[in-house]
């Protein structure tokens, strides 16, 4: 009896789990997950605390997964570095939001005015494909580059800021906006920051959150507005949730804000509807 306890034990265990075989799972599923468009775009909008009126949104992935739901960034997103797989998700991106741009343009003058942002990774920067594939994205639509605004990490840009210069080059030819994502989690230094043709600084959210009741993170946002505007860019303050955050950030200059005290990212009907009651 005994042995036979133990016979059914073991059929009865669970397969053990391997870290490889279960990332060799992840990575099918994603594969096959952009191969049957089981992306999505989410779209936050930006406004310009100038005017108080939005002036753009972000366009943020998500992957409606077949089991666990709709899942974040954070869930596949450095899976997807680490494969490859980023290039044809962010092509797929790109093109996506593009679409949308070209869509919004069409339907009002308010629409047309909008810009659009777009994440790149850090892969992304580095692939010598990067360039022809915006090229390509833009040319299949009728939208003026400068419409369009692709946002790097400062802790991308400084991986290799030589390499870095050269990608954020050509892409500036093509007429696009380049944008310095986290701006403040990285250690850019003044001189890069020059060099490199950029449009807007985006300080990090971790700083924000801490505008009005933190000292040293108000110095911090204040010092960071001052820095973009000393050589003639935009600031831009990410993840704003509080009114208070918005008057200190009004008091300091800082020119865009994006946040859930404004909206959450929406999908595209609602942000539709929200551009309609907020235009
Ligand atoms: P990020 O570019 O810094 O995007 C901002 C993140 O902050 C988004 O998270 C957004 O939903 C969140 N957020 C916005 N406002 C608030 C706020 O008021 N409070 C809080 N707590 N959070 C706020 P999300 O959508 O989960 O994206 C996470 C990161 O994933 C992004 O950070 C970006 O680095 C990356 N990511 C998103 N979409 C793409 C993509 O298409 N390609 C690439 N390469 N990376 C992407
Ligand atoms: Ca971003
Ligand atoms: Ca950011
Ligand atoms: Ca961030």
């Amino acid at each position: 009896a005994k042995e036979r306890g133990r016979n059914r034990w073991e059929l009865h265990r669970p397969a053990p789990s391997d870290p490889n075989v279960d990332r060799l799972r992840a990575l099918g599923e994603l594969r096959r997950g952009i191969g049957e468009g089981a992306l999505r775009v989410h779209y936050q909008p930006r406004i310009d605390l100038h005017t108080g009126r939005p002036s753009g949104v972000e366009a943020l992935v998500r992957w409606q997964h077949p089991t666990r739901g709709l899942l974040p960034p954070s869930e596949f997103i450095s899976m997807a570095e680490e494969s490859g797989l980023v290039r044809p998700l962010g092509a797929w991106v790109l093109d996506e939001t593009l679409k949308l741009a070209e869509s919004l343009r069409r339907d009002s003058q308010a629409g047309a005015a909008l810009e659009f942002a777009v994440n790149l990774s850090a892969r992304q920067l580095n692939d010598p494909g990067l360039v022809s594939m915006v090229e390509g994205a833009l040319r299949r639509t009728e939208m003026d580059p400068a419409m369009l605004l692709l946002e790097i990490t400062e802790t991308a840009l400084m991986q290799d800021p030589t390499a870095a210069l050269e990608s954020l080059t050509a892409l500036k030819n093509l007429g696009v906006g380049l944008a310095v994502d986290d701006f403040g989690t990285g250690y850019s230094s003044l001189t890069y920051l020059k060099k490199f043709p950029i449009n807007e600084l985006k300080i990090d959210r971790s700083f924000i959150m801490g505008l009005g009741s933190d000292t040293g993170d108000s110095a911090i946002v204040g010092s960071c507005i001052g820095l973009a505007h000393a050589v003639g860019i935009r600031a831009v303050a990410e993840g704003v949730e509080t009114e208070g955050q918005v008057e200190a950030l009004q008091t300091m200059g800082c020119d865009l804000a994006q946040g859930y005290l404004f909206a959450r990212p929406l999908p595209e009907q609602r942000l539709r509807e929200w551009l309609s009651a907020n235009a």
